[in-house]
């Protein structure tokens, strides 16, 4: 269910193409709630997008109209996920853009995962 006011989802996005195989990826992870892959073009040493399996075009579409054990599944994916690539010991960042001014660019909600260095300040200037 889109968002009031936003467009409806997108069954032809990226993420949703790389969820149905028509595009590759590199596959780190992989469960009923939750497909992750490396970003095309990494910000940090890693950068993996968490996805959830269903049609959410972002965060505030999953949040409203996911079903529980969906929203569940995939909070526990992306932990499992920093922890099976050994990221709780040095730390690691999670962001999810949402619309016009996080710039999101693509319409299907995604978590990254950055990590392998200090990250900075949250956010620029
Ligand atoms: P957003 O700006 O929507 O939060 O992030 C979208 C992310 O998707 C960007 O970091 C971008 O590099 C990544 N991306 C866009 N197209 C592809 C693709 O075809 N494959 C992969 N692996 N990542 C992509």
């Amino acid at each position: 269910m889109p968002v009031s006011g936003l467009p409806p989802y997108d069954t032809q996005n990226i993420f949703a193409r790389i969820l149905r195989g028509e595009i590759p990826a590199k596959k780190v992870f992989e469960n009923d709630f939750a497909f992750a892959f490396h970003d095309i073009n990494p910000q940090a040493p890693t950068h993996v997008l968490v996805i959830p399996k269903g049609p959410y075009c972002s965060f505030a579409d999953f949040s409203a109209s996911a079903s529980e054990a969906e929203i569940a599944g995939f909070i526990r994916a992306v932990g499992t996920i920093a922890k099976d690539l050994g990221l709780e010991a040095p730390g690691y960042r999670l962001l999810a853009n949402m619309g016009e001014h996080s710039g999101q660019e693509v319409p299907h909600f995604h978590v990254h995962l950055f990590a392998g260095r200090p990250l900075g300040r949250m956010i620029p200037g």
